[in-house]
């Protein structure tokens, strides 16, 4: 193993290692391979502040790369492959893990919040299976750049803190180079981590897990008798109103299978992910993913299915009766909350009986006009009135269509109470001017792997901002060229 002693500790990266802590079959000591030649592709400014990291010194630099590729363990980590199971593409496999992530420990922030720091990239594991371990550069700038537009959006998300990259050839569909990328969540448990104990039949460690999370995350129900059974509901709860996000802002995960879900209902694990570029609801971002399992109209039913597997693995802690009653809570709070970021979308505050239509019957014009998603809802922040409705009408190429919507629109918002401004100024609050379409995070991952890292830095800012006006970056919120329109991604990362 090439990881030697760190010399010196960084400030701020005070590790406490409690998932260590737990029983041998949670998880394996595993020392990091270190990536040969790193260098820092980008740093996560505002996520270092809001963790206290400050690396000023030429010294912490150098430490600090030499730890995120993966060639120096920091003094108090204690470097681990999680063990978990799950469902793929609604299969069972029992022979997943950690297999090229390290969680390296956690930390707490100034608030005193708990979060984990795991690398990606770092090398194989008991859990590789055959596969080399590696991140290449280009699956850990879509993650980085992703999981910030997320967390921009005010979407649930995981977070990265750097991605160092190398000269280290690594064979996917081409010969391409491996990266690290350094990636922050307040917990790595997936349902899948659940799946592991009920499916292995250890209930004695399925509790210990349960308890494990309920006293880092929700120490309040500590000495609660139905202290699993509100994990259950707590997780079904977010996980719904975490897919209500993700249809409203027009995200394809692509890969919900139960090891990409995280127990906390935030966006996880990041591989062929796609913002909408046309509404299209049947869209299938993932290019292995043939039978559309988890195309954009699918994520809904996929979110409960996954919830199920969750509920079955928790039954053993709860009973069936509870189990049910926490799933039945699924679709209420899916659209509840769905309807509720429409509404906001839309500019309304009321609540209105015929809302819902107004949006499933604007919906439907616009796939039928091959509407973008994203500069549609935009644009209808700026209409006046149906006789001066701006740029939403032009997108429409049956314009009579567009007409017969807006005029219903139009008499929606008589019940509003907000002038024109105000609730264009709500609703820019609400539709993003700037999202991470695929061709751009292409174009920043062809200049970094010619060694340009300038490109993944602008978007990185861009992104962190994306319902503010940034008018010497409007070239990004226009549509997208044809070349980089409805891009299929490959799984391989
Ligand atoms: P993912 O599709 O990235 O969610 O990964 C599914 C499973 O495959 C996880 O257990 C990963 O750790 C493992 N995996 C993915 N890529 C690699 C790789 N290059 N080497 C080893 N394991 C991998
Ligand atoms: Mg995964």
């Amino acid at each position: 193993m090439s990881s030697q002693p760190a010399p010196a500790s960084l400030p701020g990266l005070q590790f406490n290692n409690s998932f260590t802590q737990l029983p041998a079959p949670f998880f394996r000591r595993v020392a990091p391979q270190g990536l040969k030649e790193p260098v820092l592709v980008s740093f996560n400014q505002p996520l270092a502040d809001q963790l206290g990291l400050s690396f000023d010194s030429a010294e912490d630099q150098a430490l600090f790369l030499q730890a995120m590729s993966g060639n120096a363990t920091l003094p108090g980590s204690d470097p681990v492959a999680m063990k978990y199971t799950g469902h793929q593409f609604g299969y069972y496999n029992p022979d997943l893990g950690d297999g090229r992530g390290l969680l390296l420990g956690e930390i707490h922030d100034r608030q005193g919040k708990h979060w984990d720091l795991h690398l990606k990239g770092a090398g194989t594991t008991p859990f590789s299976r055959g596969g080399d371990g590696r991140a290449v550069l280009r699956s850990c700038i879509r993650e980085y750049l992703c999981s910030e537009a997320m967390y921009g959006l005010g979407i649930p998300t995981t977070r990265a803190l750097c991605i160092v990259g190398s000269q280290e050839p690594v064979y996917r569909e081409t010969v391409e180079t491996g990266a690290t990328l350094l990636r922050v969540a307040s917990t790595h448990i997936r349902f899948g981590h659940f799946e592991y104990f009920y499916y292995s039949r250890d209930e004695k460690n399925l509790k210990v897990l349960a308890d494990y999370l309920i006293g880092q995350q929700f120490p309040h129900w500590q000495d609660n008798p139905d202290r699993y059974q509100l994990l259950l509901e707590e997780a079904v709860r977010r996980t719904a109103r975490l897919i209500a996000h993700w249809q409203a802002v027009g995200f394809n995960h692509g890969v919900m299978n139960t090891d990409n879900m995280s127990i906390l209902g935030e966006t996880f694990d990041y591989g062929p992910f796609a913002f909408l570029d046309d509404f299209q609801s049947d869209y299938i971002c993932n290019h292995s993913d043939y039978q559309g399992r988890y195309a954009f109209n699918q994520q809904p039913g996929i979110g409960f299915w996954n919830c199920q597997c969750l509920a079955q693995a928790m039954l053993p802690l709860v009973g069936e009766k509870a189990a049910l009653a926490a799933l039945e809570q699924y679709d209420e709070h899916f659209h509840g909350h769905l309807i509720g970021l429409f509404r906001a979308k839309l500019g309304f505050e009321k609540q209105l009986e015929g809302d819902a239509l107004l949006v499933r019957d604007l919906l439907r014009e616009m796939e039928r006009n091959r509407v973008d998603y994203s500069i549609f809802f935009r644009q209808l922040g700026h209409i006046r009135s149906v006789q001066e409705p701006g740029g939403a009408r032009d997108l429409f190429i049956d314009r009579a269509a567009f007409d017969g919507w807006a005029e219903r629109y139009q008499r929606r918002l008589a019940a509003e109470s907000a002038t024109p401004a105000q609730r264009s100024e709500r609703m820019n609050r609400h539709n993003p001017k700037y999202i991470l379409r695929n061709y751009m995070a292409q174009t920043a991952i062809e200049k970094a792997q010619q060694g340009d890292f300038s490109e993944v830095n602008r978007l990185l800012h861009l992104l962190q901002k994306p319902f503010d006006e940034q008018p010497e970056n409007d070239h990004y919120a226009a549509l997208p060229p044809d070349w980089g329109k409805g891009m299929e991604i490959s799984c391989s990362s």
